[in-house]
């Protein structure tokens, strides 16, 4: 770790156009469950039951009954990993995060340019008449009234503004994640499997283009061959290690 951690902090201070990739993992010590940790939600839950816009419309009131878990997510603080991430973003040294999360940790960590690739949970809208609305409102229904599944107005479902499997990304933020990732020189990547596609083609895009790949994370991952270094371990612990570092060189 500790050579890693040295390595790390050179690459990316003599990078230029760094940016991040984040998955779940780095809102776990958040306590937001993540999907593939051993006891996350996937290990509970089949996905294909629960996290599918098709599974959503079926069965929309066992869709609510399942979100529950997630409620956490509206009381969650962000952590040190968040903060490492956007002190790097302050320093110039970071261009930007892309995240496949929709819990808004980032922002609330004083991250200015965040790539949501999986919508947010800012906003749900109603399947029937497009309208959108603060999240609020579906909490309110939900959690206060018990309204499951609550509906808009006009009576038509509401969903949170997030990606469901099945569902295309938004065209605009994956525009803006590819191009990113096309003219970086280093990809960090922090607390991601790197099993959910098409955010898993990014850290092969940028090496191909020749950016050096970091990849902090606790469990392996199917890019852990082709990157510069590999620091296995927490982000709130790792990343925070990785500022300090890097302030000692410059
Ligand atoms: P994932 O669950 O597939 O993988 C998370 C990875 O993070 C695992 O490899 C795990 O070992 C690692 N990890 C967990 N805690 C960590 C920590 N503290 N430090 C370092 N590593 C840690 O998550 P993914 O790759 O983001 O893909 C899953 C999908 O789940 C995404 O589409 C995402 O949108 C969605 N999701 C989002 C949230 C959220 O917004 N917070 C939470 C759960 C799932």
């Amino acid at each position: 770790m500790e050579e890693g951690l040295r390595r790390a902090a050179e690459l990316l201070s003599s990078s230029r156009q760094a940016v991040a990739l984040t998955g779940a993992g780095v809102s776990t010590e958040s306590g937001i469950p993540d999907f593939r940790s051993p006891g996350g939600l996937w290990s509970r839950y089949d996905p294909s039951e629960f996290a599918t816009l098709s599974s959503f419309l079926r069965d929309p009131v066992r869709f609510y009954q399942l979100a529950s878990e997630f409620l956490s997510v509206f009381t969650a603080e962000p952590n040190e990993g968040h903060r490492a991430l956007a002190e790097l973003e302050e320093m110039g040294l970071l261009k930007a995060v892309i995240t496949q999360n929709v819990d808004g940790l980032h922002q609330a960590a004083g991250s200015k340019r965040v790539v949501e690739l999986h919508g947010n949970l800012r906003e749900c809208r109603c399947l029937s008449c497009g309208t959108v609305l603060p999240i609020e409102v579906l909490a309110e229904k939900l959690v206060q009234r018990g309204e499951i599944p609550p509906r808009c107005g006009c009576g038509g479902l509401l969903k949170p503004n997030v990606i469901l499997f099945g569902e295309s990304l938004p065209a605009e933020a994956l525009r803006e994640a590819f191009e990113l990732v096309s003219r970086c020189d280093l990809l960090l990547v922090a607390g991601s499997s790197l099993m959910v596609s098409p955010a898993n083609f990014l850290p092969p895009m940028a090496v191909e283009a020749g950016a050096e790949l970091l990849i902090v994370n606790e469990e392996p991952t199917p890019m852990d061959a082709f990157a510069s270094v590999v620091l296995r371990g927490k982000t709130g612990k790792v990343l925070p290690e990785l500022v300090r570092r890097v302030k000692e060189i410059r």
